[in-house]
């Protein structure tokens, strides 16, 4: 029987890659990877030859009916992506709904995923999140996606490339206030893996006073809402009573 596998890949240390994706990716007849250079020097080093076919975001939908075509002639497929596990902020979503479509199988073979790796190691509750992707690059429109989650309870994070990391924490800061906790997992299994966590105001500060802290990659996780309880709230207002009174003449 043909079958599809959505292989994961590593996510910088190569020592995640799993017994079974190199094993599949021996044995399929051909793979359809993200970028095919990149990919390239991963198949040398784990001694993979199976002929590699570009699949990214600007051809996938004429690489799907190619990549079904072969699935009925009888052929085994396997997608990977640059790295970490396809169709996660990464291209997939269109061949997967049509090889299902087609009838054929699609097998997972999992690993590694920036997203919940920073998770497991994050401190932020794990019962229930969600995952936002990449926010919109333009600052009006990514501010406009945080203020759609801020009143959401459960913990919610998004990918984020080194060049944008500082606005998106003046973002948080702006539209979450500074005391909102949040978790920032960098350079995940690479030499310079950091996780830090605390408010937004304690990382920004942390990144500010050491520029080598904002190069990388990055998976920011913000703690979800908190509805203060009404204690909480009658202690809130006493405070800001106190600080009135002080002004009072
Ligand atoms: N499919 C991948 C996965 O399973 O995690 C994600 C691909 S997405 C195009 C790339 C983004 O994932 C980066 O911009 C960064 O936000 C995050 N990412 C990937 N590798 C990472 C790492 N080693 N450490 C931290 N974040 C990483």
């Amino acid at each position: 029987d043909s079958l599809l596998y959505i292989v994961s890949t590593p996510i910088g240390n190569l020592g995640d890659m799993t017994p079974r994706a190199i094993e599949v990716l021996r044995q399929v007849d051909i793979i359809a990877a993200e970028d095919t250079r990149h990919s390239k020097r991963l198949m040398n080093h784990f001694g993979i030859d199976t002929p590699l076919t570009p699949c990214h975001d600007h051809n996938e939908r004429h690489q799907a009916e190619m990549i079904i075509r072969r699935m009925q002639a009888g052929e085994t497929v396997a997608l990977i992506s640059d790295a970490g596990t396809p169709l996660i902020s990464d291209p997939g979503f269109y061949l997967v709904r049509s090889v299902r479509e087609a009838g054929f199988r699609v097998v997972p073979v999992p690993g590694a995923c920036a997203f919940i790796a920073a998770l497991s190691v994050s401190g932020l509750p794990t019962d229930r999140f969600y995952f936002e992707g990449f926010l919109p690059a333009k600052g009006a429109g990514r501010r406009k996606r945080i203020e759609s989650l801020a009143a959401f309870s459960n913990t919610w994070g998004v990918y984020e490339s080194p060049h944008r990391i500082m606005e998106l924490l003046d973002d948080l800061v702006t539209v979450l206030g500074s005391e909102r906790y949040i978790a920032l997992a960098r350079e995940i299994t690479k030499t310079f893996e950091t996780i830090l966590a605390g408010t937004v105001s304690e990382v920004q500060a942390i990144l500010e006073s050491d520029s080598n802290q904002q190069r990388g990659e990055f998976v920011v996780l913000v703690e979800g809402h908190k509805e203060k309880k009404d204690s909480e709230i009658g202690r809130d207002i006493e405070k800001m009573l106190q600080r009135l009174m002080v002004d009072l003449p």
